[in-house]
C-alpha cells in the first residue's frame, strides 16, 4: 500500500512499473477453465493471474454459466434494467492463484453453457447490455476479502465486442458525470470479426444518451450504414490492446480492420500489440496432467529425446494408426472455419495423402467443415483422423504427441496453439499472418536459427510447398530438427513478459487526464 500514488497527485513521469500498484478488473464473456471456446477464455484465465504476481489487486468478471464448484454465493443481489425489463443479479466468488473470480448468474445466462455465443443477435446484445451494467459497479457492490476494490486507482480491462459496452458505460454513466474519475478502461482486441453489429435501431438496446448514438453509427460497405458496438468502445476506451504486433498493424489495413480500419487509424495513439503468453501450469510438457496416463508421458528439454516419442506412440495407439516412431505426425487442432484455412489443408490433402505421413485434425464448428473430417478419416483411414468434437485434453495430447502442427489460419489475431506447439517440441507450419507472423521464426538452415516453417499467402500450392520443406528436413536433417525444437522449447513464452507489458498500458491510461 506504501507504494500507492495519491490520486490527486498530478503526475508529471510515471514512476517505474512496481511502484504503480493497481486495482485491476478483468471482464471478459469466457474464462477457462470454467468457460472456453478459443484464446479469449485462456487469456481471461492467465493473464490476471501473471499480473497478480507482479504485485497488482486483480479480478475477473465472466458469467456463471453453469455450476462452479469453486464459486460460492456471496449474497450480493443486484437489479439492472435491459429492455425495459428489471433483472436480477447474483454473485458468486472464487480466490484463486491471487486472483479474485466473480461470476455473475443471471438467469438469462444460464444453461448456454454449450454455446456462449448462441441465440437471437437481440438475446446476445441483452445480455452483454446487462454484463456490462453490472459489470462497471462490481468495485463498489462485490466485496473480496471483505473489502470492495472501489473505484480510485481502478483499470478495467474489456476483451472483444462482448464487453466493449463497457468502457461506454464507464464514460457515459459515471466520468461524464464526475464519478469513477480516476478510473480508467482497456478495451482488448482478440478478434475484429466480430463486432456486435446490429440494424441502427438497436441503439434502444443499451440504454444511453441520445448523443451517444454517433459513436456506435458506423458506415461500410459491407453492412451500410448500422450499429457497432466495437465502434463505440474503441472510441470510449482509454487504451486499445491487441494480441500482437503484425494484428495490430493489419488492423489499419482495409482488409484486416473489417470495416472498423478508420475508427483503428484514428486511435492508433492508444493501440499497442501484445503477443499473448502461455498458461504454463495448463502447457508445460512437464506438468501437463493430461500426459501422466494412457501410454503418455511428462517430459522436457532434458527428457525431449524419449518422452516425446512415447507420446507419439501413446497417440498413434490412442488414434488406431500404426504405430511408427519415423512417420511424420502432423496436428491440426482449432475452430473448422473459413479463418483457420482448413479449406487449404482439404485442398492440400491428395497430396498430403501420397506422402508417408499421419495426419490428425481436431476441430469443430461449420458443420459442412465438420462432415469434411469425417470424409478424410473414412477415405484415407490408414493415415488420417477427423476428430469432431470439443476436447482440452485430445488438444493437449496432439499438442505432445505430434511431430508438426499445421495453422494455415487466413488470420490469426495471435494464435495460441503455435505457442503451445513449440512450448512442447512440436514444430509449427504456418501462414506468416498476425501473431503467427510474430510468433514463428521461419528456420534458416544456414544459420540453424528459427522454430518453424512459414508460407506468406494463405493458398494451397504454398502450404504444400512449405510442408514439403519440413517434411524434408524431418527426415534428412535429424540434427537440424532437433535444433528447431530444442530453440522452440527454449523460449519464455510466458504471461510473465506479456503481463509486464499490459502493466505498461495500465500505467499510460492511469496516468491520462
Ligand atoms: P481462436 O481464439 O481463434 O479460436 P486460438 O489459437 O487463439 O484461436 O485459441 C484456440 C484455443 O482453443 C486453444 O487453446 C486450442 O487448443 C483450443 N481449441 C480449439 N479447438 C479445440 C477443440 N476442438 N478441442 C479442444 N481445444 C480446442
Amino acid at each position: 500500500e506504501a507504494n500507492l500514488v495519491s490520486e490527486d497527485e498530478t503526475v508529471k513521469t510515471p514512476p517505474l512499473a512496481g511502484a504503480n500498484v493497481m486495482n485491476i478488473i478483468l471482464v471478459a464473456a469466457e474464462c477457462a477453465p470454467w468457460s472456453k471456446t478459443g484464446g479469449l477464455g485462456d487469456v481471461a484465465g492467465a493473464l490476471p493471474k501473471a499480473l497478480a504476481r507482479r504485485g497488482h489487486r486483480v479480478m475477473v468478471v465472466a458469467p456463471r454459466y453453469g455450476n462452479y464448484a469453486e464459486a460460492q454465493d456471496i449474497g450480493v443481489r443486484k437489479r439492472y434494467k435491459v429492455d425495459g425489463q428489471d433483472v436480477e443479479v447474483n454473485f458468486f466468488q472464487a480466490y484463486i492463484d491471487g486472483v479474485d473470480f466473480v461470476f455473475m448468474d443471471i438467469p438469462m445466462f444460464r444453461n448456454i453453457e454449450n454455446n456462449i455465443y448462441g441465440g437471437s443477435r437481440e438475446d446476445i446484445l441483452k445480455r452483454m447490455v446487462l454484463f456490462c451494467k453490472a459489470a462497471v459497479e462490481v468495485p463498489w457492490h462485490v466485496p473480496c476479502g471483505g473489502v470492495c476494490y472501489g473505484d480510485g486507482n481502478l483499470v478495467f480491462i474489456a476483451n472483444d465486442w462482448h464487453t466493449a459496452l463497457l468502457p461506454v458505460y464507464l464514460k457515459a454513466y459515471y466520468r461524464d458525470h464526475g464519478v469513477m474519475k480516476y478510473t480508467r478502461s482497456i478495451l482488448v482486441i482478440h478478434n475484429i470479426a466480430h463486432q456486435g453489429r446490429g440494424p441502427v435501431d438497436d441503439f434502444h438496446y443499451v440504454d444511453l444518451p441520445e448523443d451517444y448514438l454517433d459513436h456506435f453509427k458506423l458506415y461500410d460497405p459491407i453492412g451500410g450504414e448500422h450499429f457497432n458496438i466495437f465502434a463505440a468502445g474503441l472510441k470510449a476506451a482509454d487504451r486499445v490492446v491487441t494480441v500482437s504486433h503484425g494484428y495490430s498493424w493489419e488492423l489499419k489495413t482495409s482488409e484486416g480492420g473489417w470495416g472498423l480500419h478508420q475508427i483503428i487509424n484514428e486511435n492508433d495513439w492508444k493501440l499497442r500489440g501484445i503477443v499473448n503468453g502461455i498458461d504454463m501450469k495448463e502447457w508445460s510438457p512437464l506438468f501437463d496432467v493430461h500426459l501422466t496416463s494412457d501410454g503418455y508421458t511428462n517430459y522436457s528439454l532434458e527428457t525431449l529425446q524419449t518422452g516425446k516419442p512415447q507420446c507419439k506412440a501413446a497417440l498413434q495407439k490412442e488414434l488406431g494408426l500404426p504405430v511408427r516412431e519415423n512417420v511424420p505426425l502432423i496436428g491440426f487442432i482449432g475452430r473448422l472455419d473459413h479463418q483457420k484455412g482448413v479449406d487449404l489443408i482439404a485442398e492440400a490433402i491428395p497430396w498430403m495423402v501420397g506422402q508417408d505421413v499421419q495426419l490428425v485434425m481436431l476441430g469443430t464448428g461449420r458443420p459442412d467443415l465438420e462432415q469434411m473430417l469425417r470424409q478424410f478419416e473414412s477415405q484415407h483411414h490408414d493415415k488420417v483422423r477427423g476428430w469432431v468434437g470439443f476436447s482440452v485434453k485430445t488438444a493437449h495430447r496432439i499438442t505432445a504427441g505430434a511431430d508438426i502442427l499445421l495453422m494455415p489460419s487466413r488470420f490469426e489475431p495471435c494464435g495460441l496453439n503455435q505457442l503451445y506447439a513449440m512450448n512442447y517440441g512440436t514444430v509449427p507450419v504456418v501462414h506468416a499472418v498476425g501473431g503467427l507472423g510474430d510468433t514463428v521464426q521461419q528456420f534458416d538452415p544456414f544459420n540453424e536459427t528459427g522454430f518453424g516453417w512459414t508460407f506468406d499467402r494463405a493458398e494451397a500450392h504454398k502450404l504444400i510447398h512449405t510442408l514439403g520443406n519440413c517434411l524434408l528436413t524431418y527426415r534428412e536433417y535429424k540434427k537440424s530438427w532437433e535444433g528447431i525444437q530444442r530453440r522452440g522449447m527454449m523460449q519464455d513464452l510466458s504471461w510473465d513478459n506479456a503481463a509486464q507489458k499490459y502493466e505498461e498500458v495500465l500505467v499510460a491510461a492511469k496516468y491520462q487526464w
